[in-house]
């Protein structure tokens, strides 16, 4: 029995990538407007080992938004606007290792920021819509992932018999196209892991709204450096990350069955205290 007042709450976000369009059985689907415009989709709100779950497609439910298109802000503002206060991000990257091959589980703990042109961030000193002006805050992405999210994922992982890559480093593009060799060469050559386009900047929107954020990636194919084949096709991808869904999927019931209960306020983590106490200017949703 659903309580109606709690169907539209929820304490934890999933935000589905490629191939990872539908989440859970049985949802309450929640439209929610944003400051900075219309998430991604509907929010599909339901329940997983008693947690309540708040799923979003990043790409909108028919993938119609390429990576530099999504309104990474509205997203995580949605979220947490219906109390989700920790995050998990799958998303599908390339290796950039000959051993990180397709169907690699990689839980990264580094990040590089490649991309051009997003905004990346809730204090640009723009009014919102009700008048209130964002301060200038910087906060801490030294360790842009939640420690808690992170132990949680790799021990789900290792749960479901898929031993993770712990730890790594994610290095995002602006695409939609992907690297070339030169620039996947390059990628690999400074000992980065695995190459995606849409996990920045969302960790980092996720920090200064203090939410606990993870990164889950799947790797579905090996970048156009570290293989000597055709090259990525965006086919490909979507085969592996198809092949591979159905126990990401159980990956991630585990991790959010794992995640610690934390009534607002009283995480543990780095993330929970990004902000330090100041005033944003903007009210938190
Ligand atoms: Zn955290």
């Amino acid at each position: 029995m659903v309580n109606t007042a709690n169907a539209t709450r929820a304490e934890i976000g999933v935000i589905g990538g490629s191939g990872l369009y539908s989440f859970l059985d049985r949802v309450t689907e929640v439209q929610v407007d944003t400051p900075y415009g219309a998430p991604s989709e509907s929010l599909f709100l339901g329940e997983v080992a008693g947690r309540r779950v708040a799923f979003l497609p990043r790409h909108g439910r028919g993938h119609h938004l390429p990576p530099h298109r999504i309104n990474y802000r509205a997203n995580l503002w949605a979220l947490r606007s219906v109390g989700v206060r920790q995050v998990l991000g799958p998303c599908a990257v390339g290796g950039l290792r000959a051993e990180y091959g397709p169907g690699t589980l990689l839980v990264p703990d580094q990040l590089v920021d490649r991309t051009k042109a997003r905004t990346q961030t809730y204090f640009d000193g723009v009014p919102l819509p009700d008048g209130s002006v964002p301060h200038v805050v910087h906060v801490s992405l030294a360790d842009p992932y939640c420690p808690v999210g992170r132990a949680t994922a790799l021990q789900a992982a290792r749960g479901r018999d898929w031993e993770p890559v712990d730890g790594g480093t994610l290095v995002v593009v602006e695409g939609p196209r992907f690297s070339t060799r030169a620039e996947s060469r390059w990628h690999a050559a400074q000992g980065w892991s695995v190459v995606g386009m849409t996990g920045h900047p969302e960790a980092a929107l996720a920090r200064e709204l203090e939410l606990c954020y993870t990164s889950l990636t799947l790797v579905t194919d090996l970048d156009a450096g570290a293989e000597t084949g055709e090259g990525v096709s965006h086919e490909q991808v979507l085969q592996v990350f198809a092949a591979n869904v159905d126990r990401l999927r159980g990956v991630l019931f585990d991790a959010i069955a794992g995640l610690p209960v934390a009534p607002d306020g009283e995480r543990e983590c780095l993330c929970a205290g990004a902000l330090g106490g100041m005033d944003p200017g903007i009210r938190l949703p």
